[in-house]
């Protein structure tokens, strides 16, 4: 995963359009709505990268988890260096992109892991037979 798919993720799990971030967050310098939101696409594309004021921006607009941005753009960047020192990317959902710093929280309770790509607030024929269980 790449961290502006990530990133992309997370604001759809949020239930954000790219205009509703670009009317939430502010910038320095100010930019108009309009080219806040390019630049979020930007992002998104992993042509910009979400530098750390950006990511710092965007977690005013929705839940994110800054080290698994960070872990990623590393793994993105120096995919040799990364596998070299041995770090592993963490754990993340492929349909929400929570992960276990930042948990979906269902009925009050952080979701789980029902595969090691899928979280089970994303799963509910796994939960259900988890209920049934
Ligand atoms: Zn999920
Ligand atoms: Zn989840």
């Amino acid at each position: 995963m790449t961290p502006g798919t990530y990133l992309q993720l997370r604001r759809k799990a949020a239930g954000l359009s790219i205009e509703d971030v670009a009317g939430a967050v502010r910038t320095v310098p100010h930019l108009a709505e309009i080219d806040r939101a390019a630049f979020i696409r930007l992002i998104e594309s992993d042509i910009a990268a979400p530098v750390w004021d950006v990511i710092e921006a965007l977690s005013g607009a929705f839940a994110l988890d800054r080290d698994v941005v960070d872990l990623l753009r590393l793994a993105q960047d120096f995919p040799r260096h990364f596998k070299a020192i041995d770090l592993s990317l963490p754990q993340i959902c492929k349909q929400c992109g929570c992960s276990d710093c930042d948990p979906c929280i269902v009925n009050g309770r952080s979701c789980a892991w029902s595969a090691p790509d899928l979280c089970n607030a994303c799963s509910p024929s796994l939960q259900e037979a988890a209920h049934v269980a």
